[in-house]
């Protein structure tokens, strides 16, 4: 699944796309949008003031009241193509045509994905938790939200109403670097762990963002290309290899219902 850098790099991508306006927008399947504050006849001719992201969504802000929110699902893509393009793709359920000859194309064979128009942004992104490339994400906040828990420090960072952005890569790769296995208890971090944490997690997230995220299958950027993220990854989806800094070999095991990497020596 997309995760933030992920997302992040698809904003950068489309940036361009900012101030101009859209011309139409096709559907191919009506279930696509998960909401719909509004006829979606109301976006013709507004132009997209802003993209940004808010977690794992991307948001294009037409004005104040018409808000385009995307969710990538498991599969999901997001990018551009020119509008003359015959680039057929098989699995595309929106394309949202724009005033600068380009396209922007909604595709998700699995379909967990899905657009969100909507009056109130807010309201959805606002039950979201601290963004980890912010400065109000740092020790202070982690140690605040970590004391006297007993969930297992990996499933914490999974929880968007705390950190929003974090899913299972990202998880598993900041919890290396930090030397921490992941099934610790949230609330036996010493504060020089809270402090390496917090540090690997904003390393681990702006590497990711350099290398235009990850991408196993499904992931492209807003040009529909690969992200190179995965050459580097020292644990995520490397079970039964070599770890990397000491040898030992990387397991996997089953962490709050999700798959977690990691080496038994170098995280303790
Ligand atoms: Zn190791």
């Amino acid at each position: 699944m997309p995760e933030l850098p992920e997302i992040e790099t698809i904003k950068r991508t489309l940036m361009a796309n900012q101030g101009a306006k859209i011309d139409k927008i096709k559907l191919n399947r009506e279930d696509i949008i998960r909401r719909r504050d509004f006829p979606l006849g109301q976006l013709q001719n507004k132009s997209i003031g802003e993209i940004a992201r808010r977690g794992k969504y991307l948001w294009l802000v037409l004005d104040r009241d018409r808000n385009i929110i995307i969710h990538l699902g498991m599969s999901g893509r997001f990018y551009q193509l020119d509008e003359t393009s015959a680039e057929a793709a098989k699995h595309v359920h929106a394309e949202i045509y724009l005033s600068n000859g380009k396209k922007l194309v909604f595709e998700d064979p699995r379909r967990f994905g899905g657009i969100y128009l909507l009056n109130d942004p807010q309201e959805f992104l606002g039950r979201l938790g601290t963004e980890p490339l912010t400065e109000e994400f740092n020790p202070a906040y982690l140690n605040k939200i970590t004391r006297q828990r007993k969930i297992a420090i990996k499933s914490l960072l999974l929880n968007q109403n705390l950190i929003s952005g974090i899913g299972n890569i990202y998880a598993d790769e900041s919890l290396f670097r930090a030397g921490i296995r992941p099934d610790r208890a949230a609330g036996s971090l010493t504060a020089a762990e809270i402090d390496s944490l917090c540090g690997a997690i904003k390393q681990v997230l702006n590497k990711s963002i350099d290398a235009q995220g990850t991408t196993f299958r499904d992931y492209r950027n807003g040009f529909n290309q690969e992200g190179s993220f995965q050459k580097y990854l020292q644990v995520y989806g490397r079970e039964k290899e070599q770890c990397t800094r000491c040898g030992e070999i990387i397991y996997k095991q089953t962490i709050g219902g999700r798959g977690s990497h990691f080496c038994v020596q170098c995280q303790k």
